[in-house]
């Protein structure tokens, strides 16, 4: 495969796939320039196939989580937003004006640490715009306590209110969680340990998610602090879960139909 076959623009807008294929080659390119960790390919795969059996669209239980994360976000004293290698790769200029606009600090926050991985994300986010990043400076860091992964090294998050964590791992959400930290979960699959520790759980593929946010931002800063609050109340975290899984199940029997349909031929 030439390196010419790796752009973007080698895949046919036609293509039944095309955006599915799109952010692939953002994940691979993202990995040649040291910015997405080997295993985040294969966390990327996971998600997709979560996605496929969600329709490949933000579902109107995401489109909720979504509304009550923003809505959480705006009410938050020390909002962090938390970004690894994956999520700078496919959406670096959607996580700048969210950062600007609620707004929360960016926190580099990487599971695999590697020589100049944090330098590359902090350029890919600088060149996107951001103008606030942390997770930069050791120094400035400190450890959380009964996590033995790199993810246990933050800075502004020791101290937020309320952490933003897409694609993250379990292990961190559990050791956020004992913090008394409200999290935002970002995750494809309802069932991971994420998903199921957050106190919000957006089932989504972040490149839909992002953007959204930042449409409700604008919305939700028309009104008041009591109209937020109630975004935030009249939430179900648990509910919203039970009925992603349902929905999942639900999708599977109607394609389940359609396949059969063909396999009859
Ligand atoms: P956990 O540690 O929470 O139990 P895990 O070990 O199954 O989860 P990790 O590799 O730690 O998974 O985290 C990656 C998660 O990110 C996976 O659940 C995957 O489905 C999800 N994911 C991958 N790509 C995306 C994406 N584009 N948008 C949203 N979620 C994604
Ligand atoms: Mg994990």
């Amino acid at each position: 495969m030439t390196s010419n076959e790796n752009q973007d623009h080698s895949v046919p807008k036609t293509h039944p796939r095309y955006e599915s294929l799109k952010y692939r080659h953002k994940i691979i390119e993202g990995m040649k320039n040291l910015v997405v960790a080997e295993a985040g390919l294969i966390a990327h795969g996971r998600g997709e196939c979560f996605d496929y059996i969600l329709g490949e669209k933000t579902t109107l239980l995401a489109k909720k989580a979504i509304r009550t994360a923003v809505a959480a976000l705006l009410l938050a004293e020390k909002p962090v937003i938390s970004v690894n290698g994956n999520v700078a790769a496919l959406v670096p200029e959607e996580l700048a004006t969210l950062s600007k606009i609620i707004p929360a600090p960016l926190e580099i926050n990487l599971f695999y640490p590697k020589e100049g991985r944090i330098e590359a994300i902090k350029n890919v986010l600088q060149k996107a715009g951001a103008t606030i990043i942390h997770g930069i400076d050791t120094h400035k860091m400190i450890e959380l306590e009964g996590l033995k992964s790199n993810r246990r090294k933050v800075e502004l998050i020791a101290d937020a209110d309320i952490v933003m964590v897409p694609l993250e791992d379990g292990d961190r959400t559990e050791a956020l969680k004992k913090l008394n930290k409200k999290i935002i979960a970002v995750d494809l699959n309802p069932l991971s340990r994420t998903a199921l520790w957050a106190d919000i759980t957006i089932v989504d593929n972040i490149v839909r998610v992002v953007p959204e946010m930042i449409k409700l931002t604008q919305e939700l800063k028309k009104l008041n602090n009591t109209q937020i609050k109630e975004i935030v109340q009249n939430f179900n975290n648990k509910l919203n879960i039970q009925k992603t899984l349902d929905l999942i199940i639900k999708y599977l029997e109607i394609q389940k139909k359609k396949a059969f349909e063909i396999l009859k031929f």
